[in-house]
């Protein structure tokens, strides 16, 4: 299996760093080849817009997702929205590794969610959901908080925007969400548990059965 995994984090040695360490040792010893899209190191942009594409395709009204279908068309997509394009490609499963933050995707993340999960790419012309144009790959957040447990009872509710709204959106099939609550607060040996569980949420992650959502058909888009 290949798996990319897109890291949003500013510090290596904080806790998200340490899950995505745990994540890249247990996912290379399965044997599986990994990548790592670390958001910060990479200076990635996070706003999309007219300098996502090379050159524009000279449409009279300027609109953002038509740019993203012309540059689709023609291979004119800016470098790094185009490496990040090529990772997503080459992967069977993409683990999303972030703080929760105003229970969503820190900027960075979500910006690479615009920018790369583009129209005419990810989804369009009718194809979406469960016929998305990343059908056929999938996908799992693994996230820490600032609160404790007590306010996630339902984390994939918590998380239904993201996992629902953009991943399953793309055609991706969705896998359960890790959360690590309030590392911060913890003591060392709740951390060290939080890890020890998290490798365990890892090693199981390539037969891990994906979230059933419904699919066009069953919502009545045909
Ligand atoms: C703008 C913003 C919005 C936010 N919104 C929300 C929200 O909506 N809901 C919410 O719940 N929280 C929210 N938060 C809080 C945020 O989610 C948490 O601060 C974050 O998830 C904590 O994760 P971290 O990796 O940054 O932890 P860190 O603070 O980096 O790490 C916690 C501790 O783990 C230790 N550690 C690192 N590696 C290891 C290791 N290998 N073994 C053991 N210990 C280790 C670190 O030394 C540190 O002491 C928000 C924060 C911001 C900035």
């Amino acid at each position: 299996m290949k798996v990319l995994i897109v890291y949003a984090h500013e510090n290596p040695a904080s806790f998200n760093g340490a899950m995505k360490d745990t994540a890249v040792e247990v996912l290379t010893a399965q044997g599986h080849e990994v990548q790592v899209s670390d958001l910060y190191a990479q200076g990635f942009n996070p706003v999309g817009g007219k300098h996502d594409f090379t050159e524009l395709s000279g449409a009279e009204f300027y609109k953002y997702q038509a740019e993203q279908v012309a540059a689709g068309r023609s291979g004119t997509f800016a470098t790094d929205v185009q490496a990040e394009m090529d990772k997503l490609v080459w992967a069977d499963l993409v683990l999303f590794q972030f703080p929760l933050w105003w229970f969503h995707l820190p900027a960075i993340l979500k910006g690479w969610m615009d920018r790369v999960l583009a129209s005419g790419f990810a989804y369009g012309n009718g194809q979406m959901f469960d016929r998305g144009k990343l059908a056929g790959k999938r996908a799992a957040c693994a996230i820490t908080t600032g609160g404790p447990a007590a306010f996630y009872p339902d984390l994939a509710e918590t998380l239904k925007p993201i996992m629902f709204g953009i991943l399953y959106f793309t055609g991706l099939q969705v896998l359960p969400p890790f959360g690590a609550h309030a590392p911060a607060q913890a003591d060392d040996a709740t951390r060290t548990q939080m890890l020890a569980d998290y490798r365990a949420h890892v090693e199981q992650l390539a037969s891990a059965e994906p979230l059933q959502y419904p699919t066009m058909a069953e919502m009545g888009m045909g």
